[in-house]
């Protein structure tokens, strides 16, 4: 959520009287300026700890209050790669764990709901699924259903984007098991929505990138949690054969009993030796050292497919027959079954584990290039063929992750975006960069070069990727990203967060420059030649519009005109439906503006052609 321009003097700020904390502290502020990512810096003015959604409210009334607004962004856990979660000169509410410190309430335990016909919890959107899956499984054996691989993330933040893992293909995405939401808006209020009430709001909310509102408590559905985990990695040179797999795997989610399918399921590429024993798959050692070269793969890519099942001990002895089945329609190389078993809470929080090692390292601090994509299920082969055997070539820096998703798990109403296919693949470049790499290929240059190539190959290839946890450059490029979502998401800004720039019914291109060229001519009424005449100039106008279009140059008129409904509704693009909206509710009958031709007085009453 941000507004432009600071108005708001520190003095001033540290009066709003909250209850929780409001810190100009140089250490505070530094914290709140950096990100995961470690490439971009922008510091706030101040840091707000707070102790309670009314906090959140309060500092946001002040933000909307002022004359011009200042920026407010929610941290999470600070966990972005592109300072999604900075306010440059504003301030930074961290809702993480410091809130909670600042007086935060006891949690609440989970509920059976009848109605739902499961168990919740309610939960503060800064509070970590570490510690809701730690409170939950204390509260009654109970878990969360949908999960992200690493759990130092917060419920606001996972939220805001999605949070998926290998549970996706069957619960869907985190914001998909979530039954009911308070969110603080760009306005101020707080506001409960759920699928019944304020449902925009909520939809809007989950995967809403930040923009609509912060999340202060979030109703996530739980489940009564497995105890242990048979965890499975088995490995496939040939790509089509380890796709086919995968879209095996969770194609049983429609049909299967549980015992009939893998409950997670996930995988990742491997191009050179060095990444197999890295910090995501620390699992082939020690005890299952692995050397591709024994695997027959011949220094080519090698595909790791990931799978596990969820089982009690009372039933210990089921599990094995169960996941000896599934794996005997599998195709992977005999040779490479590598398994293991471990507690359910040990196998959910796995990456903590590499994260503590690449600490003790001093690999955890630097920068992080990832890119996140998702990929259109009839164009993964071609995805392979271009980046994982062309651009990568055979350092990689970091894991990289493919894993297939069911879209029909996603709900169409929330602002997450997805590529048009019922199946989908995430494909994760989860690389670091090395401060002072040995070799070229790890610096944070070559990378992020690497990541444009990537998204250059897709464009070329005309293979639509969407990218998971997005990072624009441009408000064009944002409307792509969006696409058909993007005019209710514009909607839904104006609505809930109208403190920002875009609020004029003016009508611009959607890139930060554009230019003006403006053809001021004039025709004469007996000319000499023919390129002075009425006929010839307007004719030349009609050329340079129609050259335009064909070449795609998305050109606004200003001062325009246009003949039909179509073309104005065309004109305002994203704004027509506010428009419509604006004109139904302050000149219902079409009374003014007449000889702009929007609503000409042939379309009397005009009231059908207007929203009720
Ligand atoms: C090591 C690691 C592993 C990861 N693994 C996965 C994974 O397996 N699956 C997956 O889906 N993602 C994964 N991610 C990405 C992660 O989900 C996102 O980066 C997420 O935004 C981080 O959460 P955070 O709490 O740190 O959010 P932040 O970075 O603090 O914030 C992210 C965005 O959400 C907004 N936001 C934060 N809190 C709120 C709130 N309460 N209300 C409204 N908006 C809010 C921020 O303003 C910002 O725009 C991983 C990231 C890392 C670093």
């Amino acid at each position: 959520m941000s507004t432009v321009g600071l108005t708001l003097e520190p003095a001033q700020l540290l009066q709003l009287g909250v209850e929780g904390q409001l810190s100009l502290d140089r250490s505070d502020v530094g914290r709140a300026s950096v990100d995961f990512g470690g490439m971009t810096l922008a510091e706030p003015m101040a840091v707000m700890r707070p102790a309670s959604a009314g906090d959140v409210a309060t500092l946001v009334r002040a933000a909307y209050g002022s004359a011009q607004g200042f920026p407010v962004s929610a941290r999470g856990h600070g966990h972005s790669i592109n300072g999604q979660a900075q306010a440059p000169g504003g301030v930074v509410i961290e809702m993480s764990q410091y809130g909670q410190a600042a007086g935060h309430g006891e949690r609440s335990r989970p509920v059976y709901s009848q109605s739902l016909g499961e168990y919740y919890v309610d939960v503060w959107g800064g509070d970590l699924w570490i510690d809701i899956l730690n409170w939950t499984l204390e509260n009654g054996g109970l878990a969360p259903k949908s999960w992200t691989d690493y759990l130092y993330l917060s419920v606001g933040g996972t939220l805001s984007n999605a949070g998926i893992s290998g549970q996706a293909f069957h619960h869907g995405p985190q914001i998909s098991n979530v039954h009911e939401l308070d969110v603080v808006t760009g306005k101020g209020e707080i506001l409960k929505c759920s699928k019944e009430q304020n449902s925009e709001l909520f939809y809007g909310v989950l995967g809403g990138l930040g923009q609509f509102g912060i999340i202060t408590r979030a109703r996530i559905a739980l489940e009564p949690a497995p105890r242990r985990v048979r965890w499975i990695r088995v490995l496939y040179s040939n790509f089509t054969t380890f796709a086919r797999d995968q879209e095996h795997l969770i194609s049983l989610h429609y049909s299967a009993h549980q015992s009939e399918r893998f409950d997670y399921v996930e995988g990742f590429v491997i191009v050179d030796e060095g990444l197999i024993n890295n910090w995501r798959s620390s699992f082939f050692s020690p005890r299952n050292p692995v050397k591709i070269s024994s695997i027959g793969s011949n220094g080519g890519v090698l595909y790791c497919l990931e799978v596990t099942k969820n089982y009690d001990e009372s039933a210990g002895g089921l599990v094995d027959q169960e996941v000896e089945a599934l794996l005997k329609k599998l195709e992977f190389i005999p040779a490479s079954v590598f398994m293991t078993d471990l507690p359910y809470a040990d196998f959910l929080d796995r990456v903590h584990k590499g994260e503590l090692k690449l600490r003790g390292k001093g690999m955890w601090d630097v920068p992080h290039p990832w890119l996140n994509l998702f990929v259109p299920g009839s164009r993964i082969a071609d995805f392979d063929r271009g980046v994982f055997r062309a651009i990568l070539g055979n350092k990689t820096s970091g894991p990289i992750l493919i894993y297939p998703m069911n879209k029909h798990k996603w709900d169409e109403r929330s602002s997450a975006v997805t590529p048009d296919e019922e199946v989908f693949y995430l494909v994760a470049f989860l690389r670091s960069a090395l401060p002072d790499p040995d070799e070229s290929t790890q610096s944070l240059e070559y990378l992020s070069d690497q990541n444009e190539r990537i998204l250059a190959f897709c464009d070329e290839s005309g293979i639509e990727v969407k990218q998971y946890l997005p990072h624009q450059e441009t408000r064009a490029e944002w409307a792509r990203h969006f696409g058909p979502k993007w005019s209710r998401f514009l909607k839904l800004k104006a609505q809930f967060d109208p403190k920002w720039d875009e609020r004029s019914s003016a009508v611009t291109p959607d890139e930060e420059v554009f230019y003006l060229v403006a053809f001021l001519r004039s025709a004469l009424p007996d000319p000499d030649e023919s390129t002075q005449s009425l006929e010839y100039l307007s004719d030349q106008n009609e050329r340079i519009l129609a050259f335009c279009d064909e070449s795609g140059i998305e050109v606004k008129q200003y001062l325009p005109h246009q003949e039909t409904r179509a073309e104005w509704a065309r004109h305002f693009g994203p704004k027509w439906s506010r428009f419509l909206k604006l004109k139904a509710q302050f000149d219902p009958k079409c009374i003014l503006g007449s000889g702009q031709g929007i609503f000409p007085l042939a379309s009397f009453p005009c009231s059908s052609l207007l929203p009720s």
